[in-house]
């Protein structure tokens, strides 16, 4: 990766998105320092037929670190 590319990816790995809260640290999106998404928007699904709780949702913009 470029010197230029791996800066731009710390700037967007930074950017707290105070409009999605996520708790989610494990994740490449997570903006580290505080518990909020990286990203501008996130696309959440289901692997479920019939969802009941909350549980049965998930973030589809997840990326493992
Ligand atoms: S992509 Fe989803 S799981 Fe990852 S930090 Fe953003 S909201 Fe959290």
């Amino acid at each position: 990766m470029s010197e230029s590319k791996s800066k731009e990816a710390t700037i967007m790995n930074t950017h707290a998105n105070k409009c999605i809260a996520c708790t989610v640290q494990q994740c490449a999106h997570h903006c580290g320092s505080e518990d909020y998404c990286s990203l501008e928007k996130i696309l959440v699904g289901t692997h479920e037929a019939n969802p009941s709780m909350d549980k049965c949702t998930d973030c589809k913009s997840f990326r493992q670190k």
